[in-house]
This record gives structure tokens, sequence and C-alpha cells, in this order.
């Protein structure tokens, strides 16, 4: 039990807790090896009330805020990574973004569905050109009547293989900068609009990575989240969140690894006695969970601020690369402490090392936080 969590908090994580070991960690290795949509265990944290986590109650979600979704996610990410990834895209990203930013009219169309986890919610922000530089992006939307005609390609997109809903960004004219993009919802089947599943991840393998080409597809207006060109400052508003829930997510993976590395140097014997009486594995533990702990704290500073309504999009980048990094050196350790057997499949430390990785990456990479968290501190430069 941690007081800043609340008893609720404490019983959410005990469902949530109880949920990973026996659902997702026993398969979470076929998960990996596969290379496929977890769709048995969505839908067990579909029934769970996760995939409605944050979202708007009065359409079906079920509300709550970011420390209640972290909580989840840690305890899905300390089972399996890919799970966890697939359940942020789809609440914290998709489903949050028409949540927050939809029409009444377009919430009661898309909400529920997602809330209950019958429609799976992607985000597609990144292109083949673009990046971290998402003003750059290229994908058009050009009107035609009540109707947009996109055309374009996205790439990297989470849950896209199996995702139903997708918030997809665009720009009405490159020349327009920040004010010429907009958000607008595509529906899986809408013609011109195809899906192009994408393999080779070094891990996340379970999260359904897909390219999606538009070529002159035709898009109602009426999917337009909030009004023409307010898209770049919804992805920012977006992502300022969901990356509590990366940080979190890194918690749990982190927790895993230490987990196993625990169980394994009480039971592993070298030199007539179970290696974690040695102090060199014993340091190494009290390192990763030293870095577990701050990482969790960060988390909760800023899911907190989130929850109180307050700024947070520094703390919020601190948690993410702080959290991320942390991650990176515990598994690198967790699989130190395993030593040889660490190293092959189907060890948990070893696809968590694999799975770590990307959280360094997506939704901003490492460096992109480090220029948010300066720019808060600097401020604005005279001259
Ligand atoms: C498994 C996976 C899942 C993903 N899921 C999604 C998704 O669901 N939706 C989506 O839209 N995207 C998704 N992405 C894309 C991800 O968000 C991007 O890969 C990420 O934002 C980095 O962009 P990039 O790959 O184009 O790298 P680039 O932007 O080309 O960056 C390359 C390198 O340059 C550095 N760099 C760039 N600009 C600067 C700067 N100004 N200062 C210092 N360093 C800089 C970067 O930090 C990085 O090290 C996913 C990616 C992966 C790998």
């Amino acid at each position: 039990m941690q007081p800043f969590f609340t008893e609720q908090q404490e019983m959410l994580r005990q469902t949530a807790r109880d949920f990973a070991r026996r659902e997702l960690a026993p398969k979470a290795a076929e998960v990996d090896e596969r290379e496929e949509f977890p769709r048995a265990q969505f839908k067990g944290m579909a029934a769970l009330g996760f995939t409605g986590m944050a979202l708007d109650e009065e359409f079906g979600g079920s509300g709550g805020g970011y420390r209640d979704q972290m909580v989840v996610i840690e305890e899905v990410a300390a089972a399996c990574g890919s799970s966890s990834t697939v359940l942020i895209t789809h609440v914290s990203l998709g489903g949050s973004a028409i949540s927050r930013h939809g029409s009444p009219e377009q919430k009661r169309r898309w909400v529920p569905d997602i809330a209950d986890g019958k429609k799976i919610a992607a985000f597609a922000l990144t292109e083949p050109g673009t990046g971290s530089d998402a003003l750059g992006l290229e994908t058009t939307a050009r009107p035609d009547g009540e109707n947009y005609i996109l055309n374009g390609t996205k790439l990297f997109c989470t849950n896209g293989a199996a995702a139903d809903i997708f918030v997809v960004f665009v720009t009405h004219g490159r020349g327009l900068g920040h004010k010429g993009i907009s958000a607008i919802v595509v529906e899986r089947g809408t013609p011109g609009f195809t899906v192009n599943p994408q393999h080779g991840k070094m891990g996340m393998k379970g999260c359904a990575t897909a390219e999606l080409v538009f070529q002159d597809s035709r898009v109602p207006r009426a999917n337009r989240l909030g009004g023409e060109g307010q898209g770049y400052r919804i992805a920012l508003n977006i992502l300022d969140s969901s990356r509590i829930s990366i940080a979190a997510q890194c918690v749990g993976l982190a927790r895993g690894a230490l987990d196993a590395a625990l169980d394994y140097s009480r039971k592993r014997k070298a030199f007539g006695g179970p290696i974690a009486g040695h102090q060199a594995v014993q340091f190494m533990l009290a390192d990763m969970a030293m870095d577990v702990d701050a990482a969790r704290l960060m988390t909760w500073r800023a899911a907190s601020l989130y929850d109180a309504h307050m700024p947070h999009t520094a703390e919020a980048a601190m948690a993410k690369v702080f959290a991320s990094e942390a991650a990176h050196r515990v598994a690198h350790k967790a699989l130190q402490v395993h030593g040889g057997v660490g190293y092959f499949r189907p060890s948990a430390v070893e696809r968590i090392y694999r799975d770590q990785r990307v959280t360094e990456i997506y939704e901003g990479t490492s460096e992109i936080q480090r220029l948010v968290i300066a720019r808060s501190l600097i401020g604005k430069l005279e001259g």
C-alpha cells in the first residue's frame, strides 16, 4: 500500500493485478511470438472497464482520472508490454481525442463503442517524411462539398491493423503551418483507405502496427474534431497527457523486470548459495528498486497535476523521459541478474528488454521531451 494512492485506487490495483497475472502474463510470450493484436486480452480489459478509462462518463466511459489509469497501466505493462501499448493507444490517444475534442454528436456516435471495447481506436500522426516535427505532415484534406478528400500515408500506427476508428491528422495546405492541420475521424472500410500491417518490430510485437494509405478517400466534414485548423492543438493536448500513460507503462515494464530478477536471484545458486546473497547482485536489485520508485513518484505527480486540472506539460515530459530511461536501466540489470538464461526466449526479461526500447521513441522521443522540459525552464528568450 502506497500512502499517496486512495483505498479505491489500491482496490483497482488489486483487480488489475489479479487479472494481469491470471490472463496476461501467461500469454505474453505468445503475443510477442505471434505478432498479432491480442484480441482475447483486449476483451478481458474491456470486461473490467479498462477500455473506457478517462473517457466521458456521459457517453459510456468509466471516467476516473489519470491516477486511476496509471494504476491499471502499471499492472498491465508489468505482465504484458504489448497489451499495455494497445490499451494506452485505444484510451489515451484515439479514445481521448474523441472524448475530449468531439462534439456531443460525435461522442454519441463513437465513444460508447470505444469505451466498451466493441471498437478499437487508433491515432495517426506520424508519416514517412515526418515524426517529431508534426508540422511537416503531408497527408492532405481537400474540401469537396460536404466531404474532405484525403490523400497521403501514415506510418507506425499502433492498433492500426486491428482498429475500427482512426483519428487522422491532415493538412489543408503545407504553407498554413499549424493553422492548416485538422483532426479527422476515419472509419475502417472508408473507400480509398487501405491498412497495411507493418511487421519486423524489435519489441511490442502485439501492438498491430500498420501503415495507412489514403487515395482520394472521401470522409464527411462532419467527422472533423474541433474546428478546421485546430488539429495541431488537439494533437499536443492529447500527447501531453498520454505521456503520463507511457510513463506508467515504463513503471510497469521496470517493475515486471525487477520482480523477475528478484524471483530468479532467490532461486539461482552460485558459489554455495542463492545469487541474491552476493552483494554485487544486491546492489543491482537496490538500484532497480530505486529507479522503479522514482519513476512511479514522478508519474504520480504528473497524473495528480492532470487530475487537478493544473499545468502538467513539463512534469509529464519529465515523467516520460525519466521513466523510460529508468526502465531501460532496470531491464538491462534484470537481464544481467539472469545471466545466460535471460538472453534467451521466452524469458520475461529478454522480452521486456526489447519492449522497453520503444518507450524512448514513441509519443515523443527523449530528445523532444528534453526540449519541452528545457523550454519550460528557460521560457521565452529575448531578441
Ligand atoms: C512501435 C511504434 C509505435 C508507434 N505508434 C505510433 C502511433 O500510434 N501513432 C503515431 O502517430 N506515431 C506512432 N509512432 C511514431 C513515433 O511517435 C515516432 O517514431 C516518433 O515520434 C519519432 O519520430 P521519427 O521516427 O520520425 O523520428 P525523427 O523525428 O526523424 O527523429 C530522429 C532522431 O532525431 C531526433 N530529433 C528530431 N528532431 C529533433 C530536435 N528538434 N532536437 C533534437 N533531436 C531531434 C529524434 O529525437 C531522434 O533521435 C510509433 C513508433 C513506433 C516505433
